[in-house]
């Protein structure tokens, strides 16, 4: 190929707040009713005054700490001058020259940083719906109003897969952060996407395509990759650009023009006259940056060193945080269990055969969060990062690892016991108890099973005494059917040979 993409991203991101961005109206994205949380300053009354809020300034800036962007010391709010129905006022209060955070970096996974060119704060929109089959256009102002973050990279951007990879870097950061829940389908993250296509090494950009309405990580990254064959196909063919505003239409899988753009709009932009300018200390700055609770990176370093877990493993453990975040309670009473143990033995120092029993736990219990809970969860409608209302606690679930560490319960007796915590929330001891599950290394209790196993079947027996000797297999797996799962299968085994090589 001969050609090459130039791609920017703007990102526009709703900030979680408890009031909005310059009044004093709950920022409830979840509010039902239209209309509900509105006022004379979001609603753009004469004579009504806005207000800064320092709760989505702060974590605006806390967004740009964690991507090394520098905090402006000097910042304001200028208007943006455009009429549109869901815009109240007839200018919206953005950010123009002076934006609060200036450069920065996003490293995306597999290496290569992206760099930014700003990070600013403005507000949000109303919300325009359309109902079907009428004449007639309603507006919601619930969210006109609502902190916005915007959020610009720089044109390093080279395929559909790198804006994916941004784009859930960033969601997990914005997450951790608890500065957005950045769910694209709820339209509380957006992505843009500024496309050109040039000859390769040419230094001149081509002409710029916006693409726009897309609402999901996927759709950014497929969008993208179609504008990319789209524009070099009619470039190849000596066809020109036309600049303009294309969204994506999912059921075709292609983008579509939307809207031809007649020069840039003049917004002309002004300092809003009714805010003051913001200025920042370095000690202000310092101590947000103190502030800063632990991110996505950090947490799978600690992971993989507190743990002794597996890149894969500390990988699904940081991407779902809740998953994690219960995944460190259950080691937590693991520790704890151990230490009881230790003490029960009556120990002064952990014996070195002992030294490993918590890690050997810990891996234990990471392989069964993540083989085990997944479908146990699908049943209930859940997925691994929605654990609210789960009945499984992370003291039963670790109680749960050590009888299985212990040998207490054979595989499928535990699997059985977990469905059960899962339905019933009672203690895995109870469910042993009252179901009878415990495995046993009784060896009369085995052998009586064994011997009527041996009794059942002359025709293994005869066949293991030839020489075929993965009998034993099918054999020990009798005597487990027969105990119902509870006998421990490398004794059922054991006393099985022996007993044959005695007949
Ligand atoms: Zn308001």
């Amino acid at each position: 190929m001969n050609y090459e993409p130039t791609i920017g991203l703007e990102i526009h991101v709703e900030l979680k707040t408890k009031t909005k961005m310059f009044c004093d109206c709950l920022n409830d994205p979840d509010e039902k009713h239209p209309n509900f949380n509105v006022c004379p300053t979001c609603m753009g009354h004469p004579g009504t005054l806005p207000t800064i809020n320092k709760e989505a300034v702060e974590k605006l800036l806390k967004v740009g700490l964690v991507l090394n962007s520098k905090v402006a010391e000097f910042s304001k709010f200028d208007r943006k001058n455009y009429f549109y129905p869901d815009l109240p006022k007839g200018y919206q209060i953005s950010q123009y020259d002076l934006p609060l955070c200036g450069g920065g970096e996003l490293e995306i996974e597999g290496g290569g940083k992206i760099n930014l060119e700003r990070i600013h704060l403005e507000e949000d929109t109303g919300r325009l719906l359309h109902p079907e089959g009428e004449k007639y256009t309603l507006v919601d102002f619930n969210r006109a109003g609502i902190p916005l973050m915007e959020l610009v990279t720089r044109p390093d951007l080279k395929s559909g897969k790198e804006i994916e990879k941004f784009a859930k870097e960033l969601q997990l950061i914005l997450r951790y952060l608890d500065v957005s829940d950045a769910d694209m389908e709820k339209g509380q993250m957006r992505i843009e996407v500024n496309i050109s296509i040039k000859k390769k090494g040419a230094k001149e950009l081509g002409t710029k395509v916006e693409i726009k309405n897309i609402n999901s990580v996927k759709a950014a990254s497929a969008a993208t990759d179609f504008e990319i064959k789209r524009q070099t196909e009619k470039l190849e063919k000596g066809e020109k650009i036309i600049q303009e505003t294309r969204g994506w239409d999912e059921n075709k899988d292609a983008t579509f023009s939307q809207r031809t753009k007649e020069g840039s709009a003049d917004y002309r932009y002004f300092p809003e006259p009714d805010l003051p300018p913001m200025k920042f200390s370095k000690d202000e700055v310092e101590e947000l940056r103190l502030g800063l609770p632990e991110l996505p990176a950090q947490r799978k370093e600690r992971f993989k060193k507190q743990y002794g877990l597996t890149n894969a493993q500390v990988e699904i453990f940081t991407i779902a945080k809740n998953f994690g975040d219960y995944y460190e309670s259950v080691a937590s009473e693991l520790d704890a269990a151990s230490m009881v143990t230790h003490l029960q033995k009556g120990y002064k120092d952990i014996p070195p055969a002992e030294k490993h029993l918590p890690a050997k736990l810990h891996a234990l219990a990471a392989n069964y969060m993540i083989t085990e809970f997944p479908p146990l969860l699908n049943m209930q409608g859940m997925e691994i990062n929605e654990l609210e209302g789960i009945k499984i606690t992370p003291e039963s679930f670790a109680e749960l690892m050590v009888m299985i560490f212990h040998e207490e319960l054979s595989s499928t007796n535990a699997k059985l016991v977990l469905k059960e915590i899962a339905e019933t929330g009672l203690h895995p001891s109870q469910i042993v108890k009252e179901k009878n599950l415990g495995q046993t290394s009784d060896i009369e209790e085995i052998g009586r099973a064994a011997d009527e196993i041996v009794t059942k079947n002359p025709k293994a027996v005869e066949d293991y005494k030839k020489g075929k000797v993965e009998t034993i297999k099918f054999l020990t797996g009798q005597v487990m059917a027969l105990t119902r799962g509870k006998a421990n299968p490398q004794i059922v085994s054991q006393l099985l040979k022996q007993k044959l090589s005695d007949f």
